[in-house]
């Protein structure tokens, strides 16, 4: 009993740092192997029901190809293609890094960890909120937005089972998002996956195992991101080139690792901590104090000169209805509520440059739909990315992959045009 109250009150400490502390122990049930067959229905607003894990063809056939669902990733031994990638990894930019420390913690909680905070040569986010590395050939993170009076909106932790409410909210409002998935949630329930992305939502990487990342080796750091992407880009058809680590859990060889796989870090100004109610005692109330606070920031002003990005999750119920019932005042407080992609005008959100996403003004003057090129107009999957890498981030790591022509040679894309087809 001492030990369980000592550990809820060391996670709770953890989340302090936001996106953390064992919140994902306090996701929806339901999670779990897929071999259980009954008939989706996108339609459901029960809880139990969308929750019932199902059979999705398209994902049993290549679940072998990725690490186990919720356990922390390493590259497969007969993944030919990500070892590659990663030795290529390690011949061109792991030697720049090499002196970053492995740190020691958990979930996010590195209290007992001795680090120079005050020189921060790591620019390590969990110990100073750093975000832009003094070495300006690793990328900095995107924390708030450059449109004033402006609400980035988006959600941590999902696919969440039972999120039909919070998506049906959002299309009656007319309103995208960033979902920032996880790999094994993506597997696990692949049609809600699709809801998102057909739904119009911008879709970014937020690990496979929601992992510490500066605990990680870099071979594991890089297998939580690479069997992400991968997972998002068999079921939805999209590569993300944007990614949010698990507890803001950021340094530089991190940093490294995720621009070399074209991935630019999205962290965020404000924290709703809508994760922690029931843990230690935190109420609703709590919850509703803390959009509150943002809302009262708002009105002194804070968000006059740029825009907020604020975190929220689609971890569980009660943090989804939190947002479904701060909506009208967030739309009170802020002129715009805009998915990053919008907000940062990326217009190819994506590896696969034909598929467009609203710009700032085109989304605030009510385009809210991206469009899709038809491919073979010239754009190949590598020569886009050079100029994809350049929407998506300032600066990034040097070497970058051929992420898409990697994915065509895995096969993943044919997986992907079974996903499609059954949507149609
Ligand atoms: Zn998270």
């Amino acid at each position: 009993m001492f030990a369980a109250l000592l550990l809820a009150a060391t996670s709770v400490s953890a989340g302090a740092i936001g996106c953390g502390g064992h919140h994902i122990g306090a996701r929806n049930p339901g999670m779990g192997n897929p071999h259980y067959r009954r008939e989706y229905n996108p339609d459901s607003l029960d809880v139990t029901a969308q929750c019932t894990a199902y059979n999705y063809p398209p994902v049993a056939a290549i679940v072998k190809d990725f690490p186990t669902i919720w356990t922390p990733a390493t590259i497969l031994p007969t993944d030919t293609a990500a070892s590659a990638l990663f030795a290529e990894f390690n011949s061109t930019v792991a030697p720049k890094v090499a002196n970053v420390q492995v740190k020691v913690g958990t979930q996010g909680d590195f209290s007992g960890y001795q680090y120079d905070n005050a020189d921060d040569p790591d620019c390590w986010w969990t110990k100073t909120r750093c975000t832009v590395p003094k070495d300006n050939t690793i990328a900095a993170d995107i924390s708030r937005l450059p449109e004033p009076n402006t609400w980035g909106f988006g959600f941590d932790d999902g696919p969440n089972c039972s999120h039909n409410a919070l998506y049906n909210f959002m299309a009656e409002n007319n309103q995208k998002a960033t979902m920032f998935f996880i790999g094994s949630n993506v597997l696990n329930w692949p049609l809600q996956a699709i809801r998102a992305k057909t739904d119009g939502h911008e879709l970014c990487i937020h690990t496979w195992s929601h992992s510490a990342m500066t605990t990680l080796t870099n071979e594991a750091a890089f297998a939580e991101l690479y069997y992400t992407r991968q997972a998002i880009k068999a079921v939805t058809g999209v590569t993300p080139k944007c990614w949010r680590p698990p507890y803001g859990d950021v340094d530089n060889r991190i940093r490294a690792i995720a621009g070399f796989l074209n991935l630019t870090n999205v962290l965020w100004s404000d924290d709703t901590f809508d994760w922690q109610e029931g843990t230690n005692n935190v109420t609703a109330e709590t919850v509703v104090g803390n959009y509150q606070k943002v809302f009262d920031k708002a009105k002194a002003g804070e968000y006059d000169t740029y825009g907020a990005i604020v975190l929220n999750h689609e971890i569980n119920n009660k943090t989804m209805q939190h947002m479904i019932d701060q909506y009208p005042t967030i739309k009170e407080n802020f002129k715009y509520i805009v998915p990053i992609a919008s907000g940062m005008n990326w217009t190819t959100p994506y590896v696969e440059a034909n598929e467009t996403y609203p710009n700032f003004e085109q989304y605030i003057s009510g385009q809210r739909e991206g469009s899709v090129v038809p491919s073979g107009s010239g754009n190949s999957p590598g020569s886009t990315l050079t100029g994809s890498a350049a929407a998506g981030a300032s600066s990034t790591a040097a070497g970058k992959p051929s992420a898409g022509t990697r994915n065509s040679a895995a096969g993943i894309l044919v997986v992907a045009g079974v996903a499609a087809a059954m949507l149609l």
